[in-house]
């Protein structure tokens, strides 16, 4: 089997995609990339990137990269926009040439999170170029699976909430990841980071300041994280901030 992973943030540097309240999309796209990136790493595969910083990636180069990293199948990570607002979900958008397999596991994969709809998989051809596909990082990309996948839409309040989170980010980008492993028969184990407790990153504050003498008794607080502070607790926690030297 092939653990080679091809993984393509769309846009950067002076290409920002779409920029909806000044969030670009192609800083998303880095973030989820990264993420999984890092991820496949962990489960063994060799991870080409087309880019690893905000840096311009034309798409012609992207492409090259993408058809030299000897992958079998490429994820381009990108978030849409439409000019109606209530337009949202998640979509993947495979080559006209393969049978949309891989980009159904991914859709359902991500629906299971819950955090954005299932709104299509398809594939489209090209009108200048019959036969061929739409899409130049599906035309370009040679004997690379590649998949174009639409997290969800800027332009929708939910979805934006949603793709603006670091969690969410890595959530969906998990969501990914087990499906090109289910797809690929290859062995895949949870993160052992913050995701295994999706509320773990709540709780680290609560560690760092019992360490420092703040608060006591972590644990009870750990229990009651979602809970509403009532007011003396917020005042005597700034009270002893205000008497540290
Ligand atoms: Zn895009």
């Amino acid at each position: 089997m092939n653990k080679t992973i091809c993984i393509n943030p769309g846009h950067g540097g002076s290409d920002p995609g779409v920029t909806i309240n000044s969030i670009n999309e192609k800083d998303i796209n880095l973030a989820i990339s990264l993420y999984q990136a890092k991820r496949f790493a962990e489960l063994g595969w060799k991870v080409v990137l087309t880019r690893n910083k905000d840096e311009d990636a034309p798409l012609s180069k992207a492409a090259k990269i993408v058809v030299n990293s000897e992958a079998d199948i490429c994820l381009s990570n990108h978030i849409n926009s439409a000019e109606n607002s209530n337009a949202n979900g998640f979509e993947a958008i495979h080559t006209m040439h393969s049978d949309g397999k891989l980009a159904n596991l991914i859709l359902n994969n991500v629906v299971l999170t819950g955090l954005v709809k299932g709104r299509r998989v398809y594939s489209r051809e090209s009108d200048k170029y019959p036969g061929k596909d739409y899409y130049f990082m599906h035309r370009e990309t040679g004997k690379v699976q590649t998949i174009i996948i639409e997290y969800g839409f800027l332009s929708n309040d939910h979805d934006r909430e949603v793709v603006m989170s670091p969690e969410n980010q890595a959530i969906l980008g998990e969501a990914v990841i087990k499906a090109v492993c289910k797809y690929t028969d290859a062995e895949y184990t949870p993160p052992k980071s913050a995701l295994e407790d999706p509320e773990a990153w709540k709780k680290k504050d609560i560690d760092e300041l019992s360490a420092a003498g703040l608060i006591n008794d972590p644990d009870s607080w750990k229990q009651k994280v979602n809970d509403n502070m009532p007011v003396w607790a917020v005042m005597a926690l700034v009270n002893r901030l205000r008497k540290m030297k």
